[in-house]
C-alpha cells in the first residue's frame, strides 16, 4: 500500500449507546497498529458520545447538508458535525444518492460545505450492477468522480474517495481483485487530472461487503489504500481483523 491506510467503519442506522462498547473495543484494537488509520462513521445521535469514548480512533458523519443553518427539517451541518466531535464526513453514499435522490451537484456541495466547516471528506462513487454488466462501469465512476468532487485550493488534501460498486454493497459479493485494481487505477487517473500532483496523495478506499476474510486481498489490489466497511464494522472482532490486515500490508 503506497499511502497510509485508512479503515473506515459506516454504522449506518445503527447502534445506540450501548454499542459503545464495540467503538471503545475498536479503539483499543486500533491502538495496536499504529501505522493504520482506523475511523468510524455512527448515526448522528451517538457522534459525541463515541468521540468522548475513544482516543486512537477519528469519529465522523455519514452524510451532512450543503448549508450552514436554516430551515431544514431533519438535516445536520459540517459546522454541527464538526460541533459534536466529528472531523471527517462521508458524503454521496449509495443509499444517499438512490435513497435520499443526490445527485453529483448534490453531493459536491455537501463536500465543499464539510470542507469548508473544516471536516475531511470521504465521497463514495460507485456503479450499479446494470451498468457494470454493459460495460459503463469505469464511465460511470468517472462521471461521478467529475461531478462529486470538491474543487479549491487544498481540496485534495482533506479527502478520499470511496470506490463502492452498489452491487457489492451489503450483498456479500465482490467483484475480482483484478477488477477493484483497474477501477482504482482509473480513479487515480481521474484524481491527478482534476487535482494534478495533489491527485496522486488522495486515498481511494474500497467499499462493499470487505469482510475478515477477504480483506487482505482486497487491500492489496492496486491503488487500494483502505477500505469503507458496513456491515463487518459493526462488531470489534470483525473491524479489528480487517484493521489488522491492513496493518500487515503496511508492514
Ligand atoms: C457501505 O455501506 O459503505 C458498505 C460498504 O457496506 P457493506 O460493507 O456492508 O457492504
Amino acid at each position: 500500500m503506497a499511502l497510509r491506510p485508512y479503515i473506515v467503519g459506516n454504522w449506518k442506522m445503527n447502534g445506540t449507546r450501548a454499542t459503545l462498547a464495540e467503538a471503545r473495543a475498536i479503539d483499543r484494537a486500533a491502538a495496536r497498529h499504529p501505522a493504520v488509520d482506523v475511523a468510524l462513521a455512527p448515526p448522528f445521535t451517538l457522534i459525541q458520545a463515541m468521540a468522548e469514548a475513544v482516543q486512537d480512533i477519528g469519529v465522523g458523519g455519514q452524510d451532512c447538508h450543503a448549508r450552514a443553518n436554516g430551515a431544514f427539517t431533519g438535516d445536520i451541518s459540517a459546522a454541527m458535525l464538526l460541533d459534536s466531535g466529528a472531523r471527517f464526513t462521508i458524503v454521496g453514499h449509495s443509499e444517499r444518492r438512490s435513497l435520499h435522490g443526490e445527485d453529483d451537484a448534490v453531493v459536491r456541495a455537501k463536500a465543499e460545505a464539510a470542507q469548508a466547516a473544516g471536516l475531511s471528506v470521504i465521497v463514495c462513487v460507485g456503479e450499479t450492477e446494470a451498468e457494470r454488466d454493459s460495460g459503463q462501469a469505469e464511465a460511470v465512476v468517472a462521471g461521478q468522480l467529475d461531478g462529486s468532487l470538491p474543487r479549491g485550493d487544498n481540496a485534495a488534501a482533506s479527502l478520499a474517495v470511496a470506490y463502492e460498486p452498489v452491487w457489492a454493497i451489503g450483498t456479500g459479493r465482490v467483484p475480482s481483485v483484478a477488477d477493484v485494481g483497474a477501477m482504482h487505477r482509473a480513479v487515480r487517473a481521474r484524481l491527478v487530472a482534476v487535482y494534478g500532483e495533489a491527485g496522486a496523495g488522495v486515498r481511494i478506499l474500497y467499499g462493499g461487503s470487505v469482510n475478515a476474510a477477504n480483506a487482505g486481498e482486497l487491500l492489496a489490489a492496486d491503488e487500494v489504500s483502505g477500505a469503507l466497511v458496513g456491515g463487518a464494522s459493526l462488531t470489534a472482532e470483525s473491524f479489528s481483523a480487517i484493521i489488522a490486515a491492513a496493518a500487515t500490508l503496511a508492514a
